[in-house]
């Protein structure tokens, strides 16, 4: 088979993925995702294990049926960040040789193309894709949640993972990411009337303000940590001194020990309050701990890079400051490679597209990558 030849096809199925809405907490139109992508898996000979979810999709996880051991976990989710009706007002459309819709590339366009890389394995003649087990989560784009402790368990003994978040614009994979935590304060005060008895209020909003100015100086960009409080509830009225504030934080850190320092600093601002009489409740932790290149990252660049030289591709690595499901397989000590999808850009916004000619050089890309990976384990 000619991967070239099924640019179409792939095409027609990646259309019906993008147009059902399936956003993480969408649980009907994420399952309605495994259905469709399912029946691919189990026509090239792949088990089902079904991991079933009340809130989320439910999870696959999928294994060649003649092999007792799999060497390659490839990882790749099925939820996306748009809630219900987006598909419906805005489409699969094509246009100047860009795919778009909600998801086209973060990450449907994967999902298409980990099915036709297998395809094209076996049509070729090549046993390599009975190596691979493959995981389809439903709750990556809110943290892996649920999906976390499945993926770090199935990683357990696996010689390579391959993360199929989307190739960047340039076309780089993924060889480090920054980690990344979510904490919420919610701070208590006691309500009062403003112009009537001031004095017998604490108000929440003004302790949460000191805290947001606290833990924005904790910020240091040029060592890759930024905290940010992005949202804040809080407040009943105008006049009244606020009994309840609350702030949602983001954390990003380079390196596990700014995870752990930053986790204690957090803690440390919000262990007494400037507001006398308010009280704090802090809940949260770091949610992914960083993807760092280290030295088996590197080899298995290399090994991608030449893989991709040989299908005339100048392949480049980068690093990113979103988080992945690459954070868990390489924390565990698995060489890991992200960004193995096609190549696209604008993800979660309404501008998010698939470079077209991308779909399948990228979907080779990754079957070569397969074989080769799996002939280095037999020698
Ligand atoms: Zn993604």
């Amino acid at each position: 088979m000619d991967v070239h030849s099924k640019e179409k096809e792939m095409l027609g199925l990646l259309e019906s993925l993008v147009n059902i809405d399936s956003g993480s907490y969408y649980k009907v139109g994420v399952d309605q995702i495994g259905k469709i992508l399912l029946p691919y898996f189990t026509e090239l000979g792949f088990d089902v294990q079904r991991v079933k979810q009340k809130e989320v999709g439910d999870h696959l996880i999928l294994r060649h049926s003649e092999k007792q051991k799999s060497y390659i976990l490839i990882v790749a989710h099925m939820d996306t960040v748009f809630e219900e009706g987006t598909a419906k007002a805005r489409p699969f459309s094509i246009k100047d040789g860009r795919a778009y819709g909600p998801g086209v590339i973060d990450m449907k366009a994967s999902l298409v193309s980990v099915i036709y890389a297998l395809r094209y394995l076996k049509d070729i003649g090549s046993d390599a894709y009975k190596g691979v087990q493959v995981i389809l989560n439903s709750d990556e784009e809110t943290g892996s949640l649920t999906s976390r402790p499945i993926i770090e368990k199935e990683a357990i003994g696996k010689s390579y993972a391959l993360i199929m978040e989307p190739a960047r614009r340039d076309g780089s994979v993924v060889t480090e990411r920054r980690g990344s935590g979510r904490f919420t304060i919610e701070v208590h005060g006691k309500a009062a009337h403003s112009g009537i008895e001031p004095e017998k209020g604490r108000s929440a909003i003004e302790e949460l303000a000191h805290k947001i100015v606290k833990l924005h100086e904790l910020n240091d960009h040029e060592q890759g940590i930024s905290v940010n409080v992005g949202i804040i509830e809080g407040g009943d009225a105008v006049n009244t001194v606020s009994a309840m504030a609350v702030g949602h934080i983001d954390v990003r850190v380079a390196t596990l020990q700014q995870a752990e320092e930053m986790e204690h600093k957090i803690e440390k601002v919000c262990a007494s309050s400037d507001v006398s009489g308010t009280e704090i409740e802090l809940t949260g932790d770091m949610r992914r701990p960083p993807m760092l290149k280290n030295k088996k990252i590197e080899e298995l660049f290399q090994i991608v890079r030449n893989v991709a030289a040989e299908l005339g591709i100048d392949l480049k690595d980068t690093k990113t400051g979103g988080g992945s499901d690459a954070s868990f397989t390489s924390a565990m000590g698995i060489p890991t490679i992200d960004g193995l999808g096609p190549i696209g850009g604008h993800a979660h916004s309404e501008k998010e597209y698939l470079v077209i000619s991308s779909l399948t050089e990228r979907t080779l890309l990754l079957a070569k990558v397969i074989e080769r990976l799996m002939s280095e384990k037999n020698n």
